[in-house]
C-alpha cells in the first residue's frame, strides 16, 4: 500500500466507519475509585507507557485516516506531567473537529482555562455523589469540594458542552439520582448514569450486588420530572432525553443491559499502546512496537491501523456466561 492508496476513512468488515478514538494518556490517578480499580494499584512501569510524542503520532495517522473525534482519557489525564504540550498539539492537527475530555474534575481550576484555550469542545466530569463522606467512600481518597470548584471553573470557560459522568451502584449512592440530576439542570449541563460494567473484578463489593440498570435509574427521575427522549443520538452506548424547559440533556448509558454494538463508530488505544477494537473484547494490535521499530515509519503505523479495522468484533458479551470477560480494569482500558 504506497501512501496515495490509503483510505480516505477507517471502516470495518461489517461496514461501520470509525472516526472516532479514546486515547488513554496515563494509566495513573490521584483517586481509586471503587468500581475502576482496587485499593492498591499497581501501574504500568513508566517505560512501558507512550511517551507524549508517540500518543501525538498515533493521534495524527488516526486523523490523516479520517478520525474526526478524540477523547482524552485514562486513568486520569491530568495527572500526566506535561500533557498540556500533547492538548496543544492535539488541538491543532488538520482534520479533527472535536477534541474532548475526560476526567475526575479534581484539577480543573487550574486546568480548565488552559483547556479551553487549548481547543478542547467538551468536557465530561465524573461525581458520584454530593456528599462529602460518600464520595470518599466511593473515590476512596477524593475530595468533593475540590471536584465541586473544578465543575464550577469548568462552567464558567464556556465550553460547548460540559457532561456529568455518574455510575450508579446500590449500597453507595442509588438514593442520589435526584440530587444529582437536579444539581446538573441548576448549572445547565448535562448528565449521563452509567451501568456500572464487569471490567475486572471490584475489591470491594461483587458487582452483580451494585449494579442497578439504567430502566430503574431513570423511573427514580421521571418521580419528579417529566423525561422527553432527545433525538440527539450519538454512535455509542448513551441515550439522551430532557426535561421540558431545561437545555440540560440526561443521559443513559447502559453497556450492560443494552447492545450498542452496531452502530459503534470507535477504538481505544491504551497507554501503552495497545488498540483496543472493542471495550468488551480482548481483540487488539500493538501500537507501540511498530513505534519502536527504527526500521518502521509513519506509513506503517497508517498501514497497521487500516489493517486492524479487519479484526474489530462485531460486539461485547458482557454478562454472557459462555464469553470470557475482559480482565483489563477501567483505567487500563481508556474509559
Ligand atoms: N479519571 C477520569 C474520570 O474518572 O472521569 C477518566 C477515566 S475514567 C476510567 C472514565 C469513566 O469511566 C468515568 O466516568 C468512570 O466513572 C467510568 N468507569 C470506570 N470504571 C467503570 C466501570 N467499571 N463501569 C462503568 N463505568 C466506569
Ligand atoms: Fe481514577 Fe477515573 Fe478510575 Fe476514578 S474512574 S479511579 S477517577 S480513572
Amino acid at each position: 500500500m504506497s501512501e496515495s492508496t490509503f483510505p480516505e476513512k477507517l471502516v470495518d468488515k461489517f461496514g461501520r466507519h470509525v472516526d472516532y478514538i479514546r486515547l488513554s494518556v496515563t494509566d495513573r490517578c490521584d483517586f481509586r475509585c471503587v468500581y475502576c480499580m482496587t485499593e492498591d494499584m499497581t501501574f504500568i512501569p513508566r517505560r512501558e507507557i507512550l511517551s507524549l510524542e508517540e500518543l501525538c503520532q498515533i493521534a495524527s495517522a488516526f486523523t490523516e485516516l479520517g478520525v474526526k473525534k478524540i477523547r482524552l482519557t485514562g486513568g486520569e489525564p491530568l495527572v500526566r506531567t506535561d500533557v498540556m504540550t500533547l492538548i496543544q498539539k492535539l488541538g491543532a492537527l488538520p482534520g479533527l473537529q472535536e477534541l474532548l475530555l475526560t476526567t475526575n474534575g479534581s484539577q480543573l481550576t487550574t486546568y480548565a482555562e488552559p483547556l479551553k484555550k487549548a481547543g478542547v469542545n467538551r468536557i465530561n466530569i465524573s461525581i458520584d455523589s454530593l456528599q462529602a463522606d460518600r464520595f470518599q467512600r466511593i473515590s476512596r481518597v477524593g475530595k468533593l469540594d475540590k471536584v465541586l470548584a473544578g465543575i464550577d471553573a469548568a462552567v464558567a470557560q464556556g465550553f460547548d458542552r460540559i457532561r456529568l459522568n455518574s455510575v450508579v451502584m446500590k449500597g453507595y449512592n442509588e438514593d442520589e439520582v435526584l440530587a444529582l440530576t437536579d444539581y446538573a439542570l441548576d448549572r445547565h449541563v448535562d448528565i449521563a448514569f452509567i451501568e456500572e460494567m464487569p471490567l475486572g473484578e471490584a475489591s470491594d463489593h461483587a458487582r452483580e450486588d451494585t449494579t442497578c440498570s439504567n430502566a430503574w435509574v431513570r423511573a427514580q427521575i421521571e418521580k419528579k420530572y417529566q423525561l422527553v427522549d432527545s433525538p440527539a443520538r450519538t454512535a455509542g452506548p448513551s441515550r439522551y432525553s430532557q426535561v421540558a424547559g431545561y437545555r440540560s440533556r440526561i443521559g443513559f448509558i447502559s453497556p450492560v443491559t443494552h447492545n450498542f454494538c452496531e452502530d459503534c463508530n470507535r477504538v481505544r488505544i491504551t497507554v501503552e499502546g495497545r488498540l483496543l477494537l472493542c471495550l468488551g473484547n480482548e481483540h487488539s494490535v500493538d501500537l507501540r512496537a511498530i513505534l519502536r521499530d527504527g526500521s518502521k515509519d509513519m506509513d506503517d503505523l497508517k498501514r497497521a491501523l487500516v489493517a486492524a479495522m479487519e479484526i474489530k468484533p462485531e460486539r461485547h458479551h458482557f454478562y454472557d456466561k459462555d464469553h470470557a470477560q475482559p480482565v483489563r480494569l477501567m483505567n487500563m482500558t481508556g474509559g
